[in-house]
């Protein structure tokens, strides 16, 4: 039976770029998404025409019922074998004086409740100690969690710290369980996940901060997710690898 991926957030950015990379070496893919269904159905199709196996998932990572509707859905197709713990959201620019809880709350339900409920669920499917054949779970940091983010969005540099610590200690607690647990730290990458600030030409205007002077595309932060999901890296769990050139 083919084995399963699921990318949380798979629809765009570096989740396409994964889930993209994922079916090409044999992965049937879960594209979750959470409301922009031509882009899923885009992943979807493109993974269909070179030959690979794909459905795209609406849910809301920060919903209980839908993350139990996206595991359902993976399966379906087979053995879970990796969970791309990827969706996340910013939010406009701001400091945390002018910050509302609804928009507090909206960030860290999704940015990292919703880790935590994927991650559960993926340990219950995965563990030896559930009956599982084990697996390999990647949650995407950010460089914010060690630059703070100051006057942009502290929240989400706190919601990616937290990240850190839940890569860090599920390492741990299912080490011996053949789950491995890591994850990627992307520095500025050229994604849409920008335009959220509400700052025109982000990504430009920040290739000077970056020592290799330029901005990181989605597939080399896909590179790294597909060795950390491989053989390659069968003695790396607790992980957190920067892809920022330099810049963290
Ligand atoms: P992106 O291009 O904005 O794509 C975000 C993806 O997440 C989309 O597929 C979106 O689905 C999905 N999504 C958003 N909210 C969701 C929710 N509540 N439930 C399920 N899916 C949801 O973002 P990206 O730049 O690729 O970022 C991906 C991850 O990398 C994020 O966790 C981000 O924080 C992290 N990261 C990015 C950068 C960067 O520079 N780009 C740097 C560091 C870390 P829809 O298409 O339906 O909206």
């Amino acid at each position: 039976m083919t084995n399963v991926a699921i990318v949380t957030g798979g629809s765009r950015g570096i989740g396409r770029a994964t889930a993209l990379k994922l079916a090409k070496i044999g992965y049937a893919v879960v594209v979750n998404y959470a409301s922009n269904q031509s882009a899923a159905d885009e992943v979807v199709g493109s993974i269909a025409a070179h030959g690979g196996k794909a459905v795209a998932v609406q849910g809301n990572v920060a919903s209980e019922d839908d993350v139990r509707a996206i595991f359902a859905a993976a399966d379906k197709l087979g053995p879970l074998k990796v969970l791309i713990n990827n969706a996340g959201v910013m939010d406009r620019q701001n400091r945390l004086d002018e910050m509302s809880l609804e928009r507090l709350k909206r960030l860290f339900d999704i940015n990292i409740l919703g880790a935590f409920l994927c991650a559960r669920e993926a340990v219950r499917r995965m563990s030896l100690k559930h009956g599982g054949t084990g697996g390999v779970i990647i949650n995407q940091s950010s460089a914010a969690a060690v630059l703070g983010a100051p006057a942009l969005g502290v929240e989400y540099a706190a919601s990616k710290g937290a990240m850190d610590v839940l890569t860090i200690g599920l390492s741990r607690e299912v080490a011996a369980e053949g789950i491995r647990v890591n994850a990627v730290r992307p520095g500025i990458i050229d994604t849409e996940i920008h335009d959220s600030s509400g700052i025109k030409g982000r990504v430009q205007m920040m290739r000077d901060q970056i020592p290799m002077k330029r901005e990181g595309k989605a597939e080399e932060v896909a590179d790294v997710i597909l060795w950390l999901c491989s053989e390659q890296s069968s003695y790396v769990t607790g992980a957190i690898v920067p892809v920022a050139g330099g810049r963290c």
